[in-house]
């Protein structure tokens, strides 16, 4: 096994991804504003999905409400994100990328961790930061889209390498950057531990208890210290982390195996009317879900946790792939139906789970012309479950339900 220090892993994460999407498919409008905010729009209550770095600079961030928002950058246009076009742009980058290294892995819609641990030959010697500059020329020339590209021996590494090579207001844009082998410790002693991958808002409470909030913080104590205090998984990890330690792979081609939505429910619930609202707007979520991503499903799962904890799930898979609401809802009904006539208790948790995902348009998936006899899905379906995203895109979640129980 070479050690940990010899990998040459990369991060590219586009700038501003959904802003600089918008921009181009509508150069006109998006396009020629600075101040822009792509998400929901705020009359449906809507949150920002991105924003420009301009309008970044009054403060606006995304997950924040679109009204908040535009009260603290006035005059910024909103638009809807343009979903199909960031599928398509995302592809196209992926393509761009694994021209340089087949072991590439898609974090998001715009990150890409690439492994070039080996490739030293291919691209005689050039240093890492060479091989990463023509890769973001190639990106930039052939998508027109920006990325900025971290590395190092460590994807943790990598990943905080590319935070900083992000363009900063009124700086320069750095674009790649580079933490050479063995500086990692040095390298990682400039960041805040909220800034690591995984530690959240509770942990970093924690954390604070004991005085801890930046990297060189924690980098004074003992590995059985922060054993102590935080216990064997989270103490070693820590310990490992603060000085650029991540053993994580670069998988390559990883792929979505399922999508899910659950809901945990404030009361137990039982009678089957209540069930079936819930179960309808969690088959809506998770099928939106696998439609923004780009694909069809061909197994649905239901999932009950009934109110003693004991869990069941039952599940179908179907002759041909689907994605609209409809077909999703109607196959998780039957399934729910069978679950609860094996055990009829309050339920304290359902949940709607879609796998055996694939490319919408691949083979498997049910011909746009002609319906196969006794399909669960119609073109029409999938158009209608369509239309619905563009709705609730523009004017948010609670826009169009379909049926007289729907609760949301
Ligand atoms: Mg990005």
């Amino acid at each position: 096994m070479h050690a940990p220090a010899s990998r040459r892993i990369l991060l590219a994460d586009a700038d501003a991804f959904y802003v600089a999407v918008a921009r181009l498919v509508d150069p006109e409008g998006a396009g020629k504003a600075r101040l822009l905010i792509v998400g929901g729009s705020a009359e449906r209550r809507g949150v920002v999905t991105s924003a420009s770095y301009e309008a970044r600079a009054y403060g606006v961030h995304s997950a924040m409400p679109t009204g908040r928002a535009q009260r603290l950058c006035p005059g910024a246009t909103v638009v809807p994100v343009p979903w199909e076009a960031c599928t398509a742009k995302s592809r196209e980058i992926g393509a761009v990328l694994r021209r340089f290294t087949p072991v590439v892995e898609q974090a998001s819609s715009d990150e890409f961790y690439l492994d070039l641990t080996g490739t030293e030959q291919l691209y005689e010697g050039a240093p890492l930061e060479t091989t990463a500059r023509r890769m973001r020329d190639a990106v930039l020339a052939e998508t027109s889209l920006a990325l900025s590209i971290g590395g190092g021996s460590s994807k943790l590494v990598a990943k905080l390498a590319a935070s900083l090579a992000k363009p900063r207001p009124g700086g320069a844009t750095a674009g790649v950057l580079i933490v050479a082998p063995g500086g990692e410790a040095d390298f990682m002693g400039q960041f805040a531990l909220a800034d690591i991958p995984l530690v959240g808002p509770r942990f970093q409470e924690r954390l604070a208890r004991f005085g801890l909030r930046t990297v060189p913080d924690v980098v004074r104590h003992e590995r059985a210290t922060l054993i102590g205090w935080f216990g064997e998984r989270e103490g070693a990890w820590l310990y490992d982390r603060v000085r650029g330690i991540d053993g994580a792979a670069v998988e390559a081609d990883r792929e979505i195996k399922s999508l899910s939505r659950d809901e945990t429910f404030a009361t137990d619930l039982d009678d089957d009317d209540s069930l079936a609202a819930k179960l309808l707007a969690l088959a809506d979520r998770a099928s939106a879900d696998v439609r923004q991503a780009g694909l069809v499903a061909r197994t649905v799962t239901v999932k009950v946790r009934d109110a003693d904890f004991i869990t069941r799930q039952a599940s179908r898979t179907l002759p041909e792939a689907v994605q609209s609401d409809h077909a999703v809802y109607a196959v998780a009904r039957a399934l729910l139906t069978r679950l609860r006539a094996a055990r009829r208790v309050p339920a304290r948790l359902l949940g709607v789970a879609l796998s055996q995902l694939g490319p919408a348009g691949g083979s498997g998936q049910l011909s746009l012309l002609e319906p196969a006899a006794g399909a669960v899905e119609t073109e029409r379906d999938r158009t209608i479950s369509r239309v619905i995203d563009e709705v609730r895109e523009k004017f948010g979640r609670d826009a169009l339900s379909r049926g007289g129980a729907d609760p949301r």
